[in-house]
């Protein structure tokens, strides 16, 4: 079975302190998670090492960043390498967020620079893509989400592809309250996976693990986790509340 993963994105959310609380309240949960199943925590920069060792010990239970930068190294101020996060034992990337595209300009192919640098140092993926509300509205969301994948992850091998992460997250649905109903969600996980088909055959696509992104809630997630497409969530919002948070990882497949 394809990896199942409640993926939790706290972006620029906690104190330090507040943070290493959240942690604490999840993993005392003691939710033992199975071999087909991950949690992880996407933390601030500054967090990364402390819910590293916060997660040290539990199984399954990962770190990501939800950022790095598109060059190796050298006269970036402000930024931060995958090789940075690989020297601290960093195993995920969140790439492509919509807010990271929005207010930070990001465009495919800068995404697929991200991607090429995290699969160099070995760090994995968890690649968004989505679609804005007016691009819903005119009926071209499939469309509009294929060629996002096309520009930053068709020039990956086969090998390659199999070690991303895909996050299929509407933007209408981000932060919104309002969720895509498990429908739509299936739909276009399907859609999605019939597309890596066509480019890398079937038997790749059912590897990939595509997570469905988008006011994901502890009332939500069992029903869109049950589809056959949807492997787990990006959590945001939810993800900062432990009660919330403890009842999605309890919903995975
Ligand atoms: C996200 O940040 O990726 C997200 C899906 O946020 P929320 O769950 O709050 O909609």
């Amino acid at each position: 079975m394809r990896k199942q993963i409640a993926a939790a994105n706290w972006k620029m959310n906690c104190t330090y302190q507040q943070g290493e609380q959240l942690l604490d309240d999840i993993l005392s949960a003691n939710i033992a998670l199975k071999e087909h199943q991950q949690t992880i925590f996407a933390v601030p920069f500054p967090y990364l090492i402390m819910a590293k060792s916060e997660t040290e010990n539990e199984n399954n239970y990962f770190v990501a960043a939800q950022n790095c930068y598109n060059k190796k190294s050298g006269a970036y101020t402000g930024e931060v390498s995958v090789e940075m996060l690989q020297s601290i034992g960093i195993p995920f990337v969140v790439l492509g967020h919509s807010e990271r595209r929005e207010y930070f300009q990001e465009s495919n192919k800068m995404l697929a620079e991200k991607v090429d640098l995290s699969l160099q140092y070995d760090i994995t993926p968890i690649f968004c893509c989505g679609e804005p509300l007016n691009i819903r509205e005119a009926g071209t969301q499939n469309s509009f989400v294929e060629v996002q994948l096309k520009e930053s992850l068709f020039h990956l091998s086969e090998k390659d592809i199999k070690r991303v992460v895909i996050a299929y997250e509407p933007i209408w649905a981000i932060g919104t309250g309002k969720t895509a109903s498990s429908e739509q969600a299936q739909e276009m996980h399907a859609h999605l996976r019939s597309v890596l088909a066509k480019q890398y055959g079937a038997a790749v696509a059912d590897e990939i693990s595509i997570l469905y992104g988008g006011s994901v809630k502890a009332n939500n997630a069992k029903e869109l986790f049950s589809q056959p497409d949807v492997d787990g969530g990006l959590v945001g919002g939810a993800s900062l509340n432990a009660a919330e948070f403890t009842t999605i990882i309890s919903s995975l497949k």
